[in-house]
């Protein structure tokens, strides 16, 4: 994609859309601009979100899109070139009833606009469904943001009433502190829990007492990080999967619990609030320790379904009542939990496992009844 520059060079860049099936409805999944996307992570993270979606019993099937590119160190004009003719060529794989992209990792409602925009202007006529997490302006809607964190949060107190465990007072280590991560903490420090321990990419903070989640807040919203709060000590970051605690939430990076992390981890459950955050050896490792993992297919697609709603009620052309959307995200996700942990049980295997049984179970139905063409 080449994209005008603002000094006025042309620099050419390299993106991708993947659907990886579409057999339960059109494409879902995130647009993410990061310099190290390429297609087997783009493709990958497609195919989690056929499962996601099938788990949700949601009616869509699975895509991704990525740019290679660093947002840092772009403008604001160069971000919109990019966007626009990334959106171009990419435009007949799109539409409401074709694939829906929404925000992931560096891309937010801005870029959402700009997408819906140049579809629209295109095709002649305004596509709200086109995509997802839209500025409220252009028909997206208030729940939208906090969506995931508030999924994770059905998950934890899901899986805390199966595992006996009590909400108020129980210590939860959360690493990440962004778009999931900080409403998290507020919204499970106002449940009762106890964070005793917030990582992000500049450093980790502990309080075993608890940290106070508003002050901290306040410092990020300051400093940039929660290095330097002064309410918590620092913790080197290969240490904050160790600190004791009965939930941990990795709600930043894939990849960050591996096998040490794995055998240190100190927490009876862990809710995957990030995408991939656990590798397969780290699984493996964490079942047999009898660490119980709500997996992320689950566990974060309070996002997604908080899209379908938005997408429904622009192919409606009416906002749905206050509450509404909540209500039915509570269910959404606490039907999904229940039929997980029932599959989990039947089968005797691990929450993911379940998760992908029941995921699999719903997209080879789909594919068997719709049979072949011609
Ligand atoms: P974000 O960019 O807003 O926040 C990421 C956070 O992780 C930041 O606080 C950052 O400092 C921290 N971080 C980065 N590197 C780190 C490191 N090495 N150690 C500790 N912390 C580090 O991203 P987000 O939207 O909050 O997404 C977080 C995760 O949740 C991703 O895996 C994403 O795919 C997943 N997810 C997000 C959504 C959503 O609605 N945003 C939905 C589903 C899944």
């Amino acid at each position: 994609m080449p994209v005008r520059m603002d000094n006025g060079d042309v620099e050419v860049f390299t993106g991708w859309r993947v659907h990886h099936d579409t057999t339960r409805g059109p494409g879902k999944g995130g647009i993410r601009f990061h310099p190290h996307v390429d297609e087997r992570e783009v493709t990958a993270l497609a195919a989690a979100m056929t499962f996601k979606t099938a788990v949700l019993d949601l009616p869509f099937g699975g895509a991704k899109g990525g740019v290679r590119c660093d947002p840092t160190r772009m403008s604001i004009g160069e971000l919109e070139r990019l966007t626009r003719r990334y959106t171009w060529e990419i435009m007949p794989l799109l539409g409401p009833d074709r694939d829906v992209p929404a925000p992931d990792v560096n891309t937010d409602g801005r870029v959402m606009a700009w997408v819906m925009d140049t579809m629209s202007m295109v095709h002649g006529e305004a596509i709200s469904a086109s995509v997802t997490g839209k500025p409220l302006s252009i028909g997206g809607t208030a729940e939208h943001a906090g969506g995931t964190a508030a999924g994770v949060v059905m998950c934890v107190r899901e899986a805390f009433a199966a595992l006996g465990l009590t909400i108020a007072g129980s210590r939860v280590v959360i690493q990440g502190f962004g778009k999931v991560g900080a409403p998290l903490a507020f919204l499970l420090h106002s449940a009762g829990m106890r964070v005793v321990a917030v990582a992000d990419v500049a450093g980790v903070v502990m309080n075993s007492g608890g940290l106070d989640i508003p002050a901290l807040s306040t410092h990020v919203h300051e400093t940039g990080s929660v290095a330097g709060f002064a309410g918590g000590e620092p913790v080197p970051h290969d240490d904050v999967f160790a600190v004791p605690c009965e939930l941990a939430v990795p709600a930043a990076l894939a990849g960050v619990i591996d096998e040490a992390a794995a055998t240190r981890c100190a927490a009876k459950l862990i809710v995957e609030a990030a995408n991939g955050p656990t590798t397969v050896a780290a699984d493996a490792i964490l079942d047999e320790r009898g660490i119980v993992v709500v997996p992320d297919i689950l566990a974060n697609a309070g996002g997604v379904t908080s899209s379908y709603f938005e997408w429904a009620q622009n192919r409606q052309g009416i906002a749905w009542p206050d509450g509404v959307a909540a209500d039915r995200l509570h269910t959404t996700m606490t039907d999904a939990f229940t039929t997980v942990w029932v599959s989990a049980q039947t089968h005797e295997v691990s929450l993911r496992r379940a998760a992908y049984i029941v995921g699999l179970t719903r997209v080879a139905e789909a594919i068997t009844v719709r049979g072949l063409f011609p």
